[in-house]
């Protein structure tokens, strides 16, 4: 490895930073033994292999049970995942059919399993690529039982040294064994945002950069890196004065996230008295807890995806309802907007079969998935509906790109409303509803949906893809995908002043919501509510409580005139080097 700095580029998956020696955990596939079984041996070799199958099954279940306890039950029902794998019945026949022609049962197994894995593999999307890492993880515990040896890539748990773990891939289950003070981060040479083991990540506020390519190539055991979960960067054999510079970021950094917790319970408040609600996003209900500790002021945006993905078969509105109601009245007086699913793009549900769309941004998305499968969008709304006497819950659409999908979800909402009376269900007739505006031609008929709605929450992750035409999750166009380009604030700017005109508030969802430049913008262009990561929180209020909101107005006017996202990034940067130098701490 040469001593020159070296930085790598991937995905930002988890938040933070953290610096010091690499543990490459590399998975060397198993190698798999092939004997040709007498007659004789046939029945003895399924009896070792469902015995190895059973040993797996409680295997995973004291996983899961450990994990439900540690962190919950949405993260345990990966290892749901995990035993259905195992005892799916139609895999089961398919290995015993080679067993019965004579392969020993580690052949047959991994055979058959791997097929699958590799089947879904190349079907290529993000989601399903998951799917298939669970069927890896699933085959090489059965294989470990069967040939008695450990699973090829140890257990994370049980690393006592402070590293930064450097993979090929890491499924959930192995983030899940991460803990806090042990593995300072880890990077991933495959993997994106909305994987599940990004999602574990977050939650357990490891910083992690994924879909790196290939890290684990480029780095060795003992190498010094800095894993800046900010950026999305690995920076390997950094200079001195490189460390020097994070090692200070990360140490300002962490004082001033201990001591943001003073702001708590104040009010994201300009100095010149200009107040802007700061809620916070989720995507599982277990993250309530964060949501509570970092004193947002309830939930801007519950991406509920999450109930439907990586599980078989559909929730049910009762099963929804539960996790709807207890978010509700936990949050309680504080509302929660709870956006209903936004299936497609990048992320498909396993139980419903997605046709496989050449371009899933721009296909079978949000509503219009929503639309097509009334069912299911009605069952979703009923649950929800049902948890609004429990706190202040409000409705969201996503993708909304006509006024005819705004009247068509209402009216599936008034059935749904119409049903429960029937039924006697109690619920708020007047349950506030609200549309994501995340496509352009939303925002251009914003006057004429906004008589239909209470609110609108602009989806800048989307609004920003879709106006600049640059996929959200490809790193070879991430140079366009630029929230300050002027196209992007000028459609922002034109939903705040409809929403003001029609009488009905406005917020960003968006991953802008997080960032010091672009929030301050948005303040400055009026917005009602931010909406970020629950961690995010304490950090925009401070932000927000150091400026005047008459100076981010006269900037916010200033950047609508300006050409380039460069010129709209070095104006407002210049404004808070001058004038509030501590924004940019
Ligand atoms: C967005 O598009 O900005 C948004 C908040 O929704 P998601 O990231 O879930 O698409
Ligand atoms: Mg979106």
């Amino acid at each position: 490895m040469s001593e020159r700095e070296v930085v790598l580029s991937g995905i930002a998956a988890s938040p933070g930073i953290a610096l010091g020696r690499v543990m490459v955990v590399t998975r060397h596939d198993i190698d798999i033994p092939l004997r040709h079984l007498d007659a004789g041996e046939i029945e003895a070799e399924k009896k070792r292999l469902v015995e190895a199958m059973g040993r797996a099954r409680d295997q995973l279940m004291e996983t899961r049970d450990k994990v439900a306890t540690d962190m919950g039950e949405s993260y345990a029902r990966i290892f749901d995942a995990h035993v259905m794998i195992l005892e799916d019945k139609g895999s089961l026949a398919q290995v015993m059919e080679k067993i019965d022609g004579g392969y020993n049962a580690e052949f047959a197994f991994n055979a058959v399993f791997s097929k699958h894995e590799r089947v879904l593999w190349e079907k290529g999307d993000t989601y399903i690529k998951d799917r298939a890492g669970d069927i890896r993880d699933v085959r090489r515990r059965v294989l470990s039982n069967l040939l008695g040896t450990r699973p090829a890539r140890g257990d994370l748990s049980r690393i006592e040294e402070e590293v930064i773990v450097i993979a090929h891939d890491l499924s959930p289950a192995d983030t899940a064994q991460m803990r806090r003070g042990k593995i300072m981060g880890f990077a991933t040479d495959i993997g994106g945002r909305t994987s599940h083991t990004a999602i574990m990540a977050r939650s357990l506020e490891i910083p992690a950069v994924v879909g790196l390519n290939d890290a684990t190539t480029r780095v060795a055991d003992g190498d010094f890196v800095i894993l800046d979960g900010n950026r999305g960067r690995l920076i390997v054999a950094p200079s001195e004065e490189t460390k020097k510079k994070y090692a200070e970021e990360h140490e300002r950094y962490r004082t001033f996230a201990l001591g943001l917790l003073r702001y708590k319970d104040l009010p994201a408040t300009t100095i010149d008295g200009h107040t802007v609600t700061l809620s916070a996003n989720i995507e599982l209900h277990d993250e309530v807890d964060s949501v509570l500790e970092h004193g947002a002021q309830g939930i801007g945006l519950y991406r509920t995806e999450f109930i439907y993905i990586g599980r078989e078969g559909l929730p049910t509105e009762e099963e929804q309802f539960l996790i709807y109601k207890d978010v509700a009245s936990r949050l309680a007086p504080d509302p929660v907007i709870i956006r209903t699913m936004d299936l497609g793009g990048d992320k498909f549900m396993s139980a419903f079969e997605s046709p496989k769309e050449i371009n899933p941004y721009l296909g079978w998305r949000g509503i219009r998935f929503c639309l097509a499968r009334k069912d299911i969008f009605k069952t979703q709304l009923r649950a929800i509906l049902r948890a609004t006497p429990f706190g202040d819950v409000k409705v969201m659409y996503p993708m909304i790109s006509d006024l005819d999908e705004v009247l068509q979800a209402n009216e599936v909402l008034e059935e749904a409303k119409r049903e429960l009376k029937r039924e006697g269900h109690e619920f708020d007739d007047g349950c506030k509803v609200g549309i994501m505006m995340e496509t352009p031609a939303a925002v251009m008929i914003a006057r004429e949906l906004a008589p239909h709605v209470s609110f609108f929450s602009i989806g800048s992750n989307d609004l920003i893809q879709y106006a600049l035409a640059a996929d959200r999750g490809n790193e070879k166009v991430a140079y366009l995908y630029q929230p300050l380009h002027p196209g992007v604030l000028r459609l922002i700017d034109k939903t705040i002043r409809v929403g003001k005109e029609s009488g009905i508030w406005v917020g960003l969802c968006g991953e802008m919501s997080s960032d010091v430049v672009c929030a301050f913008v948005l303040v400055g262009l009026g917005i009602d509510e931010l909406s970020t990561s629950p961690y995010v929180v304490p950090e925009i209020k401070e932000k927000v409580r150091s400026i005047y909101f008459s100076e981010a107005e006269k900037v916010a006017r200033h950047v609508l005139t300006l050409r380039t996202a460069s010129e709209v990034e070095q104006a407002v940067l210049e404004k808070m080097e001058k004038d509030l130098p501590e924004l940019l701490l």
